[in-house]
């Protein structure tokens, strides 16, 4: 018997297959152990796959194209012909060796240990960055003044005839031109790459005629920039470019997809624009429902997209049907559609793969697969009524409030703890000034004080000792031992090259969050519900299911094992709430300012335990503070107003002769220095030595007054820097700063270098520092 439907749709599916598929296909391509054909083999049954799945799952708009090798952004800008000369492309069809060296850069090049290649031999990768707010990272393209656009490839085309041949109907997915050259990076940066609109727009009038050619009748071109600030010639480009696209190819419809928020003041701009339908994101900003429906056409398909694509928590189906039935009664069921917010590629696929997880929390999730059933429930409950769908509105809502009175979730002592916070538990005691007078006394320090920022490289012996230990191949003891054997060469050898502030290497860490997690309550986490970080890369972000607290001190054994070694300090080494908050799934029964408070209130209480263990200098990382800035500017001061909060409250309940030291590993503090300064902690240690020590104008225009390790040292790359040139590095960050502000220090963390790299390029960072002490002694 079949049902009534509203249309219901996803955005894109995740492709990386339910057991990671694509990414074993991919390594193996890439070292040459399977051919390209297996490669690709396994890419079209992956496709064949998630069709049939939402097919069978009752969508009605399936996507395709939604599907890539690597990265949508990169197959964009593949397919349009923006391949820069350094990858050797003659024009034709583009091969997988030129598409992968755009990816990952080419032979001879080394990988970082984000995997992103750079400043190696051979052919670099093109930059990296993340995906408006999300954790999935793509290839930022590069375009040319002269730059030409061609189709170079039928991709979407393709795949759509592909999902044919299988009997599916698809809708096929680009990303829009306007996002997409707003995304792209002039070179040289002498033009605005938007300017190219007028060039770019042809192919995609000419992939339109193209995929209404093989069949498609609708196509979703997102142009996620919606939901950003726009300026005047931004509107204008996407009103030139739709006025174009809507008319090229008049019998493909197009939805305009936009997503991650509200489209604000580009509302008007938006539904002004003469495409046939409008995807609206209805998880991030449910409370633009009435703005969108009152300003798109009543002859245009609305796209509501009441289904996070973002988070893993089981939607409240009844809801999500009091508050969208209103809108298909009044529009009709022709000129609306139900669908996920975005695509669900930022959420894991299958929940019930998860047979460890807590069996509450289970019934408190959803995945991709999970999803597509609600959104078909939905989709059934808005065309035939509610009764048509009474069992699962009823499981949804029996789960909802089994999870709300959970006491799994609440923990009164974390509430009263939250209740308790006052003024005084967010500030130190002292201003900065007496507290470097204090800490001076405490810890012995030279002038430019050398140290590093927290990881020694994670080397083969120390992965398999990690997961024969997992695996419960290695004992506990026999870990343990091993560990302890590595940190205490560590710090020998840190000591035999004469650095000032020592760190324990975090050998005993799998991931600077994870490992944090693990040990906090209120976390959970999963076994196979990967998500797509970049590339072949995928990540198991923890689950923030309940109030969270720290059952029992986390780093104290290893900080003090380190510190027994040796007379010089050791830096007791955390992960910061912010940051533990951005890579987590978060919460989404109380606001994530509140999650915050509470992870904070947990490293507050290691920090404590660290202090009173002896530890005169602890570390708090905060690497992903700036990468959770809002996507809209004026939401901007509300976040930085309470992630600097929680960093206080974590921070500051140390005495004044404690140093707090952080660290954030990117280099653009002008927009945020007032946060990071409010932040007082007493050293900062960045990343500045790609910058040239640029970004220190920041840190000098704001006068900041507490101390900074200007990284010295490019850890992204195998290169080891000379003497010479980190003492040029310095001199530059001493036009900038008082010298007794300076720390000399890396970019980042050394986990991902090998020690053959590390060795020399501290030896010779120590002998940097050395010269500037002592600058007529080293001439
Ligand atoms: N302490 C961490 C490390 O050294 C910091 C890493 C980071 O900020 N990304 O690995
Ligand atoms: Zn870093």
């Amino acid at each position: 018997m079949s049902h009534r439907t509203l249309p219901v749709a996803t955005l894109g599916f995740p492709r990386i297959g339910r057991h990671r598929e694509l990414k074993f296909a991919l390594e193996g391509y890439w070292s040459g152990k399977i051919a390209e054909s297996d490669l690709l083999e396994t890419a079209a049954r992956l496709r064949a796959e998630n069709w049939a799945l939402q097919r069978d799952r009752g969508i009605t708009k399936i996507p395709s194209n939604d599907f890539s090798l690597y990265d949508h952004v990169l197959d964009t800008a593949v397919m349009v012909g923006a391949i820069p000369a350094v990858y050797g492309w003659k024009g034709g069809a583009v091969p997988l060796s030129v598409y992968f060296a755009m990816a990952r850069g080419s032979e001879g090049d080394s990988n970082a240990g984000c995997g992103h290649a750079h400043h190696g031999h051979g052919v670099p990768a093109l930059e990296m960055t993340k995906w408006f707010d999300t954790n999935y990272h793509y290839m930022v393209p590069e375009v040319s003044e002269d730059q030409a656009f061609t189709l170079t490839s039928q991709k979407p085309v393709d795949h759509f005839l592909e999902a044919r041949a299988l009997g599916i109907h698809t809708r096929p997915v680009v990303l829009g031109p306007v996002t997409f050259l707003k995304l792209a990076k002039a070179r040289p940066s002498t033009f605005k790459p938007l300017d190219l609109l007028e060039k770019l727009l042809p192919v995609y009038e000419e992939l339109l005629g193209r995929l209404a050619a093989a069949g498609a009748d609708w196509v979703q071109v997102d142009e996620p920039i919606l939901a950003l600030d726009l300026t005047e010639g931004e509107r204008h480009a996407l009103a030139v470019a739709y006025d174009r696209l809507a008319k090229a190819v008049p019998s493909l419809k197009i939805l305009l997809a936009t997503y991650f928020g509200a489209l604000g003041d580009n509302l008007a701009a938006a539904a002004a624009l003469p495409v046939a339908g409008l995807h609206v994101d209805l998880a991030r900003a449910p409370e633009q429902l009435d703005a969108v429906a009152g300003a798109v056409r009543a002859d245009r398909v609305l796209s509501l997209g009441a289904i996070d694509g973002r988070n893993i928590w089981r939607a409240d189906l009844a809801d999500i049907l009091d508050r969208l039935a209103p809108v298909v009664k009044a529009r009709g069921a022709d000129a609306v559609e139900i669908a996920a917010s975005c695509s669900l590629l930022h959420v894991p696929i299958d929940l019930e793969l998860e047979t460890a997880l807590d069996a509450d929390l289970a019934t408190w999730l959803a995945f991709a697969i999970q999803k597509l059933g609600e959104l078909s429930t939905l989709g059934r409950g808005l065309a035939e009524g509610r009764d048509a769908v009474r069992e699962a509105v009823d499981a949804a809502s029996a789960a909802i409030a089994a999870r709300a009175a959970s006491p799994k979730v609440t923990d009164p002592r974390v509430q009263a703890r939250i209740a308790g916070i006052d003024a005084g538990m967010k500030s130190r005691k002292s201003g900065f000034e007496a507290r470097r007078r204090l800490q001076e006394g405490a810890i012995r320090l030279p002038l430019f004080p050398t140290t590093t920022i927290g990881s020694f490289p994670q080397t083969s012996e120390v992965r398999k000792a990690r997961s024969a230990h997992a695996k419960g191949a290695l004992s506990h003891g026999d870990y343990e031992a091993f560990l302890e054997k590595e940190t205490e060469s560590a710090i020998r050898w840190q000591e035999e090259i004469g650095l000032d502030v020592l760190v324990h290497g975090e050998f005993e860490r799998n991931d600077m969050v994870q490992y944090f997690g693990e040990q906090l309550a209120g976390f959970a986490f999963t076994q196979h519900a990967w998500v797509q970080s970049y590339g072949s890369r995928y990540v198991r972000p923890p689950i923030i299911f309940g109030d969270v607290s720290r059952p029992k001190p986390m780093t104290v054994r290893w900080w003090q094992y380190a510190q027994s070694l040796t007379e010089r300090p050791v830096k007791g080494m955390l992960t910061g709430p912010v940051t533990i908050l951005n890579w987590s799934f978060v919460r989404d029964d109380i606001p994530r300012s509140a999650a915050c408070r509470q992870i904070a209130l947990a490293i507050r209480d290691e920090v404590a335990d660290l202090e009173k263990a002896g530890a005169k200098m602890i570390q708090i990382d905060e690497a992903a503070l700036r990468e959770g800035l809002p996507l809209r500017h004026r939401d901007w001061q509300h976040y930085l107003d309470w992630a600097v909060e929680s960093f206080r409250l974590c921070s500051t309940g140390v005495a004044d002769e404690t140093q707090i030291h952080t660290h954030m590993c990117y280099s653009e503090f002008n927009d945020i220095i007032s946060a990071i300064a409010a932040m007082d902690a007493d050293v900062i240690s960045i990343e500045t030595s790609r910058s040239k020590m640029e970004l220190l104008d920041a840190f000098r225009n704001f006068s900041y007054p507490n101390e900074i390790g200007p990284g010295v040292y490019d850890i992204h790359s195998p290169r080891v820097p000379e003497i010479g040139e980190m003492t040029d590095l310095l001199t530059l960050a001493r036009k900038r700063l008082q010298d007794r502000q300076l720390w000399v220090n890396p970019d980042c963390g050394l986990k991902t270098r090998k020690w053959e790299e590390v060795r020399p390029a501290l030896v010779n960072m120590v002998e940097a520092a050395r010269r500037l002490r002592a600058p007529a002694a080293a001439q």
